[in-house]
């Protein structure tokens, strides 16, 4: 067993994996700003003909649409359910240039150091113990030159509100007990992380949400969802 994951957090992945793909069920979120981060990465690291990990992938939304843009994906993730629907939607949707694996991010970075253009690691640091570690691995994997992208949600009074108490309680835009608190993330925090695994931030974006319209957008607020892009040094 990996000691880098939490089994709780796994089994809760595991047990909505049959959920996964339904655009109006508990994963709706993540089919929401999809089209958001997707377009965001491609615009900073050109997507096609790269070759790209996704750490932490589930079900495989955004590596899906990595490898239908033409890149050459691999997607890996330590709950099994998951990544068993990952794979068979690809075959469905007959997406190729994409294979799934069940293996931790440090693992796969002793056996495969410096070896991805793109690196993505996005709404998966706040399920770990070890966040930091996670950051070291994705930054060993990618090529010198390459690219880093994580997503996670800050940790404040404004993100608990929203978050945890709008987005699970009121709203029941996810599954109440999807998040803790305690594991939230500061920007201030990830850039450490990535800055003491050798890498260089290149930008930082808030996500926002407006219930009314059930709209998301990139903009400069990141008080609760941000993306946070870097590059590896040559
Ligand atoms: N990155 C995907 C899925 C986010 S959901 C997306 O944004 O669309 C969070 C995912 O992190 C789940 O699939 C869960 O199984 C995975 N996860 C949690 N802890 C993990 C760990 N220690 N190692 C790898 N994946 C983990």
């Amino acid at each position: 067993m990996n000691t880098n994951a939490d089994p709780q957090e796994l089994s809760k992945f595991s047990e909505l994996a049959h959920r996964w793909w339904d655009a109006a069920g508990e994963f709706k979120p993540l089919h929401a700003i999809n089209p958001l981060r997707l377009d965001w990465i491609d615009r900073l690291a050109p997507l096609r003909g790269r070759r790209v990990l996704d750490v932490g992938c589930g079900g495989g939304i955004l590596a899906e649409s990595m490898a239908a843009r033409g890149a050459d994906v691999t997607g890996i993730d330590l709950a099994a359910k998951p990544l068993k629907v990952a794979t068979l939607h690809a075959l469905e949707a007959g997406i190729e240039g994409l294979r799934y694996r069940e293996v931790a991010a440090e693992q796969l970075a002793q056996e495969q150091a410096a070896t991805y253009d793109v690196v993505t690691c996005m709404e998966m640091l706040e399920h770990v113990p070890r966040p930091d570690s996670v950051v070291r691995a994705c930054a060993a994997l990618a090529k010198p030159g390459g690219h880093v992208f994580f997503s996670t949600i800050n940790r404040n009074a404004k993100a608990f509100a929203l978050a945890i108490v709008g987005a699970e309680h009121v709203l029941k835009l996810l599954p109440k007990g999807t998040h803790e608190y305690a594991r939230f993330v500061r920007p201030s925090e990830l850039a450490r992380w990535c800055r003491d695994a050798g890498l260089d931030v290149l930008d930082l974006k808030g996500m926002q949400y407006n219930p009314l319209t059930e709209r998301y957008w990139l903009s400069g607020d990141t008080s609760v969802n941000y993306l946070l892009a870097c590059a590896r040094p040559q």
